[in-house]
């Protein structure tokens, strides 16, 4: 079956700094809004942020992994309220939390991949007759896994050398 690895969790804003009462302050130039008189001008920019990974306490630092622990979902849910806390300010105009997804085949741990529709249908790339779409095509084990679920008849060579 497909095994779905998730990292590289970040929140992406994308920042205005023309609106309305934005300093430079608000964009961490603290020292320099003194000196500074109206408004920023400038084009709206997209800035990633990265969660502090959720084994890291500051004073110690584990594993993110524990029995039991959803990390994708805790890491997703770090993200969404750091986005949150992002959107409260006026010059974050939009925003979105993204990550990484890797998926490979718990059989051979190979890169998943699958056939289209029109390589399905396509006898020169399919496997056989009752290939589909969706199929996977790394190897044996997981085209088997695959048809079984659906009721398809195996590979021909089920059972047989690989
Ligand atoms: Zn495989």
């Amino acid at each position: 079956m497909k095994n779905t690895t998730r990292d590289n969790w970040r929140v992406i804003v994308e920042v205005m700094p023309r609106a309305r009462e934005i300093r430079a302050a608000a964009l961490g130039f603290a020292n320099l809004g003194h000196d500074l008189n109206g408004r920023l001008t400038g084009e709206a920019f997209e800035m990633s942020f990265a969660p502090r990974r959720l084994g890291d306490f500051g004073w110690l630092s584990v594993s993110d992994c524990r029995p039991g622990r959803d990390v994708d979902a805790e890491y997703r849910a770090r993200c969404e309220e750091m986005l949150a806390e992002f959107l409260r300010h006026e010059h974050v105009r939009s925003g979105r939390v993204e990550c990484d997804e890797t998926h490979v085949c718990s059989h051979c741990n190979f890169g998943w991949e699958e056939l289209t529709a029109e390589e399905a249908a396509d006898g020169s790339v399919n496997q056989d007759e009752h290939s589909v779409e969706g199929e996977p095509v790394c190897c044996e084990a997981a085209i088997n896994e695959f048809r079984t679920e659906r009721g398809v008849p195996l590979l021909a060579s089920a059972g047989g050398a690989a």
